[in-house]
């Protein structure tokens, strides 16, 4: 049988297939193997008249996150709020820069649009070419459009605390009741506390539980950085160099979209600011 491990706990693994989920060990010899069976795995399983499953296989996987451990990400939902806390333009260019590498397709959602909305033309300027679904948890605005996303992929959530991921959770599946950062204010105390991640089935497909991209790192080349952006890389192709850093070269295509004005100054600036980072990153190796 074939199917997706959406939690892994004390040494068992639950594999949903078929609208089912069985609860399979890892078999003695594949445990030899050394790969060890992450949550999102696609494997393949058997199980036995005791209705007791073994992950036989590992099916490859699309990509890998170490914080939280999963795989096979297909889309993240880059949630910023529009106000309280300010948008912050810089960490979204840095998570885009994160999934577009590994080929995790982003979703920008800005959330608590009922509280301010002055900002809303400028994103939707700036980040033109990206999906982007403005939300309001609270009122219920653009809930749908983010369920509609879900179908058929596993999606993980990710933003800085308090910018409204779980009431987003909340409003995305009345079930969930996951606790906002106000409830966990009243009994003083955090709410991240480290746990196991788990695949939750929801509107078709599968949704991480707890917050993607931990570590803010960079892991990638200048040249990767470089095309990790889906326009920067459409354009790599006409800037005159090959392996162009959009940084000092001449006739760069990226900058010449700039000073058109088709991308946004402050990515741009962003991205140079990132580039710096992973060159001296490199140096230090
Ligand atoms: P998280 O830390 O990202 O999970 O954020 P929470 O979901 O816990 O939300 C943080 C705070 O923002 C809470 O006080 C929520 O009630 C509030 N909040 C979340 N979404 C919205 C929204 O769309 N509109 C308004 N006005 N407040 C929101
Ligand atoms: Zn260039």
């Amino acid at each position: 049988m074939e199917g997706k491990i959406i939690k892994a706990l004390a040494g068992f693994y639950y594999v949903s297939s078929n609208g089912q989920v069985y609860t399979c060990k890892a078999r003695g010899k594949f445990r030899k193997t050394k790969q060890k069976p992450l949550v999102g795995d696609r494997v393949e399983f058997d199980i036995d008249e005791n209705q007791e499953g073994y992950i036989l296989k590992l099916l490859p996987r699309k990509n890998v996150l170490t914080r939280p451990p999963i795989c096979n990400v297909d889309q993240a939902l880059l949630v910023f709020s529009i106000t309280h806390p300010d948008f912050d333009g810089v960490l979204l260019d840095r998570f885009l820069a994160m999934v577009e590498h590994l080929s995790i397709e982003p979703i920008i959602v800005i959330t608590k649009i009922d509280l301010d909305d002055s900002l809303m033309a400028q994103i939707q300027k700036d980040y033109a070419s990206y999906k982007v679904i403005f939300v309001s948890s609270k009122e219920h605005i653009g809930i749908e459009e983010v369920k509609a996303t879900l179908k058929g992929k596993s999606t993980v959530v990710t933003g800085q605390s308090g910018v409204g991921k779980s009431s987003l959770l909340n409003a995305l599946d009345i079930h969930l009741q996951i606790e906002t950062n106000e409830i966990s204010d009243a009994l003083g105390r955090g709410k991240h506390t480290t746990r196991h991640t788990e695949l939750i089935a929801m509107h078709g497909g599968y949704v991480a539980d707890t917050p993607g991209f931990s570590s803010l790192e960079l892991e990638m080349t200048p040249v990767e950085l470089a095309t990790s952006y889906h326009d920067f890389k459409a354009l790599a192709s006409s800037c005159k160099f090959r392996g162009c850093l959009h940084d000092s070269e001449p006739r760069c295509a990226v900058k010449e979209a700039v000073a058109e004005g088709v991308i946004s100054e402050d990515r741009y600036h962003h991205y140079l600011s990132f580039l710096k980072e992973v060159k001296e990153r490199e140096e230090h190796k």
